[in-house]
């Protein structure tokens, strides 16, 4: 390589920080584990890196181009999730920037699936009762019971990577699925899933015959002892069926009153206000959380009421935080890894050079001919 890039990472990416130094790239970390103040983004910007490594904290919008114009080359995402990067503004600079889907999906499903057991089986409750030398007696139905996962209705808003990841796991727990996507229905993955619940009631693994089938928003939320969201976070003008606030006061209305909401997204499609008062007011049986509106929690979030603490559950944006998810410098296994190919990819040319035939590259559309 003749060129030394130069990098600026907003965080410590662990291994493959040095992956790319022994690539003779020259990196930069931010040593703090906050995220960096944005002035900072853009003073790294202004002095002419060729790279960032962004995580979802960091705001990258036009004035982050703009300071970097004729040197910023590539935005390298470590997330699947890009809505803290201004798709429009990184088209118009005309700066390719990538994330890490794929490697992510099985680590952030299998959470969201604990997630909801966790919550229905109240296992953060009960072992308080343990923990506070509350347990007392065993009793048939004291101090509280909770509610089981297997062979109940989950519905999986959003059947993309993670939503279908998810409703994998729902198999061998005898679910039934009701999905929701009013962009991509997968009816392949469905036909099979549905074989495989054939196959197992056929053989005598369940009693009862499993189904699963695309049904609309409203029949989802309505005919669901559990729903999880696995949307991106899209804003009003970005899609014609945008995700903010789409778990609001009218929607989570539509939910049976035993029903428990699983959020593994991002913060802002659930309204806060409208879900601290739906478990108040037992609109809903309860809710686990990984995403907030405003992160980390505030400390006068109504989701911190305590009279609603045994309903649910608090996550700090965790569901991809396994080990080789999160670190792996392999870009098949680990974010890390993908983030950094997907840096060398733009700035060394791979593919030709060719933006739009590289695999990490999420706004490709900027680089049609
Ligand atoms: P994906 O793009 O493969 O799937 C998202 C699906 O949502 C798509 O099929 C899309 O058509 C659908 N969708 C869009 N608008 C919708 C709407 N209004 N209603 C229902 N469905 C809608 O993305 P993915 O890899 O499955 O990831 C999904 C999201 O999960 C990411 O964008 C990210 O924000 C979030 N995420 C969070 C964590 C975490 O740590 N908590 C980890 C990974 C991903």
């Amino acid at each position: 390589m003749d060129k030394k890039f130069r990098v600026f990472a907003t965080c410590d990416i662990g291994e493959a920080i040095e992956l790319l130094r022994t690539r003779g790239y020259e990196v930069e970390v931010f040593p703090q584990p906050e995220a960096p103040p944005k002035s900072l983004i853009l003073e790294k910007a202004r002095s002419g890196v060729d790279g960032l490594i962004t995580t979802l904290r960091d705001p990258i919008d036009a004035e982050v181009f703009e300071a970097g114009k004729g040197s910023l080359k590539v935005v390298a995402q470590i997330a699947v999730g890009f809505d803290n990067i201004n798709r429009a503004d990184a088209n118009r600079y005309k700066v390719p920037f990538t994330h890490t889907a794929d490697v992510l999906t099985e680590a952030t499903a299998e959470f969201a699936f604990f997630m909801m057991g966790t919550l229905a089986r109240r296992m953060w409750t009960a072992e308080h009762l343990t923990r506070d030398l509350k347990w007392g007696y065993w009793h048939p139905y004291l101090p509280f019971l909770g509610d089981e996962v297997t062979g109940k209705t989950v519905a999986v808003i959003g059947t993309g990577r993670i939503g279908l990841a998810f409703i994998k796991k729902c198999v061998g727990f005898d679910m039934n699925v009701l999905c929701y996507d009013p962009a991509y229905e997968n009816h392949a993955f469905v036909k099979t899933i549905q074989e495989m619940n054939n196959f197992r009631h056929a053989s005598g693994f369940t009693k009862e015959k499993a189904w699963i089938k695309y049904v609309s928003f409203e029949e989802a939320l309505r005919g669901a002892d559990f729903v999880s969201v696995h949307v991106p976070l899209l804003r009003e003008g970005e899609s014609a069926t945008p995700t903010f606030h789409l778990f609001n006061e009218k929607n989570l209305r539509l939910m049976k009153a035993n029903a428990y909401l699983v959020n593994t997204s991002r913060g802002p499609v659930v309204d806060e206000a409208a879900l601290a008062r739906a478990l108040r007011e037992n609109w809903i049986a309860g809710a686990a959380l990984d995403v907030y509106e405003k992160e980390p929690l505030p400390e006068d979030s109504p989701l911190r009421d305590p009279t609603i603490a045994d309903r649910i559950r608090l996550m700090p944006h965790f569901a991809s935080a396994a080990r080789i998810t999160r670190l792996s410098t392999d870009p098949d296994k680990g974010m890390a890894g993908r983030c950094a190919q997907g840096l060398i990819d733009v700035l060394e040319g791979n593919y030709g050079g060719d933006v739009t035939k590289m695999p990490y590259v999420v706004n490709k559309e900027a680089f049609g001919k």
